[in-house]
């Protein structure tokens, strides 16, 4: 299925989705009444002439249809009121579309007509414009004003005098193809011929706008979805989806990005490596469900204990990585005490059971211009943590001694 394929059935995804719930069964019955309303929705016209009864004439060739019995009626007064075309047989009665007719015999009311329907945003789709007219604007300048309020409008410019320049009024009236001329006298099926072709040509523009706004709000709609999706998908890539801490990578990523920072501000960076000492029995004895408990709960408590700008992940079981930018060994310390009292003094809650844990911490800190990276210094730290597993947990030791990498 192609692109435009996919976006046109969303489209109709949204009109049926749009129905009450039940009325399924009546969409294409609907659909069909909609589309019949828009197409014989009235075309808006106007017509800008000087002669009453020039006016007139188009209000039969475009006005509404007369009962069919008097049919005979309109064809003779039109054929009456044009030069020659007597007994033409030319129905002058429109039958579709239907014009909704609007009649001016000067400029400046037309003008304002114009503005008008261009405030409630139902401009007229053409302009039938005399050009000699005594009073007021001429047609030339009628429609000129007319142009710079309703850009769409297609305009008709007809007159009775061969001394137009085309090309001239094309310059002042652009674009060229919303300008068309008609030589008067004319034939009322002219009017009718001009009016329907540009009705027409209307309503396609009219649906290609309305059907662009739907495939723009498709997209719109879409793009905030995939933005959304991304997020997620972002999210979930880099957190621990049980305590919803940083995961490994992320949080080594952190780090990473703090010892380049190190590196140009030669402030001093600590990290603290913590594990959960016997964990593996509080998931034999209780169960996962407990386990995951306590794990979460650990987590809540590592976040209470650290500012607003350090970081914490979970980085293995139940082993946790908490980075401390432009902290020393002495500050370093004192998070990793306050983080053993958090954990160890108060039991915890998990599952029903109240369990009781503790946790070994190793620090290490890194100081202005040690050639350190993020491998050296979590090594370090794990190298002070199994130091405190080894002197009987929930303590805390300082590994003071990186290897330091190369210069190079
Ligand atoms: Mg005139």
């Amino acid at each position: 299925m192609s692109f435009f394929t996919k976006v046109l059935t969303e489209i109709t995804d949204i009109n049926l989705r749009s129905e009450p719930p039940g009325k399924n069964a009546h969409n294409d019955e609907s659909e069909r009444k909609n589309m019949t309303e828009q197409s014989v929705e009235p075309v808006k016209v106007l017509v800008v002439d000087d002669e009453e009864v020039i006016l007139d004439l188009y209000s039969q060739i475009l006005g509404p249809p007369l009962p069919a019995n008097n049919d005979h009626l309109r064809t003779d007064e039109s054929q009456n009121a044009t030069a020659g075309e007597k007994n033409s047989g030319i129905a002058l009665v429109p039958e579709a579309p239907a014009y909704d007719l609007t009649l001016c015999d000067n400029g400046n009311d037309a003008i304002a007509m114009v503005r008008q329907a261009r405030a409630e945003d139902q401009p007229f789709a053409i302009a039938f414009i005399d050009v000699r007219m005594p009073y007021g604007l001429d047609g030339i300048s009628t429609a000129e004003k007319i142009r710079t309020i309703a850009e769409s409008t297609q305009i008709v410019i007809v007159t009775g005098f061969n001394d137009l320049d085309p090309t001239a009024i094309e310059r002042r009236i652009p674009p060229a193809n919303r300008l068309l001329y008609l030589q008067k006298p004319f034939h009322p099926f002219e009017i009718r011929q001009f009016a329907s072709t540009l009705s027409a040509r209307w309503k396609a523009e009219k649906m290609m706008h309305t059907m662009n706004r739907d495939l723009e709000l498709i997209v719109e709609k879409r793009t905030r979805q995939l933005q959304k999706a991304y997020k997620q998908l972002e999210y979930h890539a880099t957190h621990d989806f049980l305590t919803e801490l940083l995961n490994r990578r992320a949080v080594l990523d952190v780090l990473k990005k703090e010892i380049s920072r190190f590196r140009r501000t030669d402030q001093p960076i600590s990290v603290i490596l913590g594990d959960l000492d016997h964990f593996k029995d509080v998931n034999d004895t209780y169960g996962h469900s407990v386990g995951d408990a306590v794990l979460e709960e650990t987590a809540a408590r590592l976040l209470d204990c650290v500012r607003p700008y350090d970081t914490v992940g979970r980085i293995g079981g139940e082993e946790f990585l908490i980075v401390l930018p432009e902290c020393d060994t002495a500050d370093g310390t004192a998070v990793a005490e306050r983080i053993r009292i958090a954990i160890g003094q108060a039991e915890i809650d998990a599952a029903g059971k109240k369990i009781c844990v503790t946790i070994s911490l190793g620090v290490a800190t890194a100081s202005a211009h040690q050639m350190i990276n993020q491998d050296s210094l979590v090594a370090a730290a794990d190298k002070a943590l199994y130091q405190a597993k080894k002197e009987g947990r929930n303590k805390i030791k300082l590994n003071t001694k990186i290897n330091f990498i190369s210069a190079a």
